[in-house]
């Protein structure tokens, strides 16, 4: 019995657990939800709800009012804003292992950002600080989230352009960012990763001058690594 229900948490056929809270971190019914929503105590990942604006909604919720704004333009915003909040919490709280923002429009959803950062503490210290802090006028609120694997969370029809749900979709319709912010938000610090790790390796090795010898060795030690994680 317990390995049966071990077998179905968070799934649908859990009729105690909340699926959608336990996959998304977000249940359209809220608190009034019928099933439990198991809030996680310790969390890589810190929801801030409903922070991102989107201006084409804000403009098509304006009655009479035609949204002109293109899409061009909706990019630029979006990058602005997803650099913003990236730099920002990477400065004051630790490193960020992903970031990802909603462009669904149900209420539960909208404007949702979720900020995976690499350590536990830092994303515990971002929860207790931003819940004192504003964005754009209004009160942030944040909480740990149980998502950490996007890939779970995610609507793949979405990513291919034909949800047929649209923005009321229950799943996360993550918005992506452009090519040229994603290289240099996540790219650089792919490389001062790798120079970090090279730097040490440097240290440690007696045949300094001989790059090609090392670049050799490096590559074959990263090959251990790999194997080694699985
Ligand atoms: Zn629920
Ligand atoms: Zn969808």
């Amino acid at each position: 019995m317990a390995e049966y229900l071990a077998s179905i948490f968070g799934t649908e056929k859990d009729k105690v657990n909340c699926s959608f809270y336990f996959k998304i971190g977000a249940c359209r019914h809220g608190d009034r939800c019928s099933r439990l929503h198991n809030k996680p105590t310790f969390s890589q990942t810190v929801a801030m709800l409903n922070i991102y604006r989107n201006p084409q909604n804000s403009a098509q919720s304006m009655e009479g009012l035609t949204c002109n704004i293109s899409d061009m333009e909706m990019q630029e915003h979006y990058d602005e804003f997803f650099e913003e909040v990236f730099t920002e919490m990477e400065e004051k709280y630790g490193e960020v292992e992903e970031m990802n923002v909603c462009d669904n429009l149900g209420d539960h959803l909208v404007g949702n950002v979720y900020v995976k950062f690499r350590n536990e503490e830092d994303a515990e210290k971002a929860v207790l600080d931003l819940n004192n802090r504003w964005f754009n006028g209004q009160p942030i609120h944040a909480e740990l989230s149980p998502v950490t694997d996007f890939r779970e969370a995610c609507c793949h029809q979405y990513e291919t352009g034909g949800c047929t749900r649209g923005g009321f979709c229950n799943f996360m319709h993550l918005k992506p960012i452009s090519h040229d912010l994603r290289r240099q938000l996540y790219g650089r610090r792919r490389k001062s990763r790798q120079r970090a790790r090279s730097r040490d390796r440097e240290s440690g090795s007696r045949d300094r001058g001989r790059k090609a010898e090392h670049d050799h060795k490096r590559r074959r030690s990263r090959d251990r690594e790999r194997s080694g994680r699985f």
